[in-house]
């Protein structure tokens, strides 16, 4: 039996601050027709640009994936995309009178309940998927990434991750089937190392998290002193290490949460082949850069 291709039943807004810019913005779903695809449009600029969520038009993969077209940019995409992937659907107008998609909790949980809250409909026109008919692989030795897709029935997707550090050790977390990522997978946050989130505030390069909105693992011995810093930086009272090296900022969702990120990352930077894949991936230390040299493989070996 062949699948529809899928958009949302109404219109749907949410409203956040973009966590690099932490400029406030809205973000607005709207329905789209067959064939259509993910597509933005940046209404506060003048004639309204339309981006196509397509890894043609990707311009950055520093910090979060990067849309830019005829002067008008779109910062953070991913997991705005991983959240349509997740619930599989294929068409969609989303309107943003701001440069940066709103960071919310650092995961894809607020985009998909606001997707769920509009409803999906079906649309007479069948889904076209993106048939992986061959081993496809993309490595980079120097930095211990490897990015594979082999033929399956289903999209699934293994991750793993290691960053050499004791604090958070090697994780893996996997999708078997599309349909665990609503509860396994979108509500895994952001996470950053102590030594990253130093250098985004001494580079005034992170101005909408706090302390909500990602997973801060303390990598080395850290004062008093930096710890009041910090919880002064996020507006808190006090903060502390837990023993799991982690900021008390919050509570894991999963032990595994931050591989759980990476595997939601990959979805959303694969969603700029721009159609739903039947493949399975396995990642190694999967980002941005990766994820979006590895979209465009597949596209030029396989013609999609
Ligand atoms: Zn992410």
């Amino acid at each position: 039996m062949t699948e529809k291709q899928k958009t949302i039943n109404q219109s749907v807004s949410i409203e956040g601050n973009g966590l690099h810019t932490g400029k406030t913005g809205t973000l607005t779903f709207h329905p789209a027709q067959a064939d259509h695809g993910i597509k933005f449009r940046r209404v506060d600029l003048v004639n309204a640009p339309v981006v196509p969520a397509d890894i043609d038009y990707v311009v950055s993969t520093a910090r979060g994936t990067t849309l830019g077209h005829d002067g008008a940019f779109i910062y953070t995409i991913e997991h705005v995309l991983s959240a349509l992937t997740g619930l599989g659907i294929d068409n969609v107008l989303i309107d943003l009178d701001v440069e940066e998609i709103p960071i919310m909790d650092g995961s894809a949980r607020p985009f998909l309940e606001a997707l769920k809250k509009a409803g999906t409909v079906e649309l007479d026109a069948d889904k076209q998927f993106v048939v992986i008919t061959q081993t496809i692989i993309h490595e980079v030795p120097s930095k211990k990434i490897k990015i594979m897709i082999e033929p399956a029935e289903e999209y699934t997707v293994d991750v793993v991750i290691d960053y050499e550090t004791q604090v958070l050790g090697e994780q893996r977390a996997s999708l078997h089937h599309i349909g665990e990522f609503e509860r396994e997978i979108a509500p895994c946050r952001t996470f950053v190392f102590l030594h990253e989130l130093e250098f985004l505030l001494q580079n005034n390069l992170i101005k909408g998290g706090d302390l909500s909105n990602a997973i801060v693992f303390i990598n080395r011995q850290v004062s008093q002193e930096e710890l009041d810093r910090l919880a002064g930086v996020f507006n808190k009272p006090t903060v502390k290490v837990k023993d799991n090296g982690i900021l008390n900022n919050l509570n894991l969702h999963f032990d595994n949460e931050p591989a759980r990120h990476k595997l939601l990352d990959v979805i959303g930077d694969l969603t700029l082949l721009g159609k739903p894949i039947k493949g399975k991936i396995t990642a190694c230390r999967p980002g941005h850069q990766t994820n979006t040299e590895f979209t465009k493989i597949i596209r030029n070996t396989l013609k999609v």
